[in-house]
């Protein structure tokens, strides 16, 4: 069967290497199939697929923006802040991403002691193997409660053992929004807010993540009704953001749209290529 093909422009992609299933070759071998030619390999808290990604895009076509995507802690609902063209070879960067890494992959283990003293078997090496090598998130964990026989679907893992409401959930320890954004700005990178319909309190946070260095805001995303982006453009025009856009494309479940599976206009790469603070990109 034929790929139907998406938008050319995908600047919001995970990989095995934090949450998705495909490795990075495959992903991008994917995007190709989909009519993609420049995608941002954006997983969380590491750059480590980056140059696997860059290799297969090379040979087929697709240009590579690297990128990570930071998780954030706070009051405010999910803030996640894409950084967009870091150096997968800057190593105080790479350190500070090793530092949330490992945090990451405390609060797993945590959750894991808790799951088996609440009597839900699972254990971390096999939450390890089904990260393969990668980042420790949920969604590993919610896999092996699944394979252990403890819920009926992936999804009902995360819907009942391991939702914030639950008895075994740990809560992340990690940056602030606004440190993500300086955190990103002092590595030279372009920070972007992700799907900012997931942030509680919106127009009292975003002027402080703008003060912080905040250059993009994800406008166009899957699950964003054509008023609500025309909210959220408006607000890009407000506070000089650029408006970004991406599929969060994880290839499991229905997290997501396809790749290239939401519309980026094509003026965005440049914009945010003029707001890198080296020269190198
Ligand atoms: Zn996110
Ligand atoms: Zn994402």
């Amino acid at each position: 069967m034929a790929v139907t093909l998406g938008y050319p422009i995908d600047l919001h992609t995970h990989s095995i290497k934090s949450d998705g299933a495909l490795s990075p070759a495959e992903l991008v071998k994917r995007a190709a199939a989909r009519g993609v030619t420049v995608q941002a390999l954006s997983d969380h808290d590491t750059l480590a697929g980056v140059a696997e990604a860059v290799a297969e895009g090379k040979r087929l076509g697709v240009r590579i923006i690297p990128a990570t995507e930071l998780n954030t802690e706070s009051e405010w609902g999910d803030v996640h802040v894409l950084a967009y063209f870091v150096d997968p070879n800057d190593a105080a960067f790479e350190e500070k991403l090793k530092w949330l890494r490992e945090n990451r992959g405390r609060r797993i283990d945590l959750m894991v002691e808790n799951l088996n003293r609440l009597g839900y078997k699972v254990s971390l090496d096999r939450v390890r193997e089904i990260a393969q090598g990668g980042s420790l998130g949920r969604p590993h964990l919610a896999q092996a409660l699944f394979e252990a026989g403890h819920v009926p679907s992936y999804d009902a893992a995360f819907d009942t053992l391991i939702s914030k409401e639950s008895p075994a959930y740990v809560s992340r320890v990690g940056l602030a929004p606004l440190e993500a954004v300086e955190l990103v700005r002092k590595h030279g990178g372009v920070p972007a807010l992700a799907h900012p319909g997931t942030v509680l309190g919106l127009e009292a946070l975003l002027p402080q993540l703008v003060s912080a260095g905040l250059r993009g805001i994800e406008c166009y995303y899957g699950s964003h009704t054509p008023t609500r982006t025309a909210g959220y453009l408006r607000l890009a025009a407000r506070f000089a953001l650029v408006p970004t856009g991406g599929s969060d494309f994880h290839g499991r479940g229905d997290h997501g749209a396809d790749l290239g599976g939401v519309f980026v206009p094509p003026d965005t790469i440049a914009a945010l290529e003029a707001l890198t603070i080296r020269s190198s990109w």
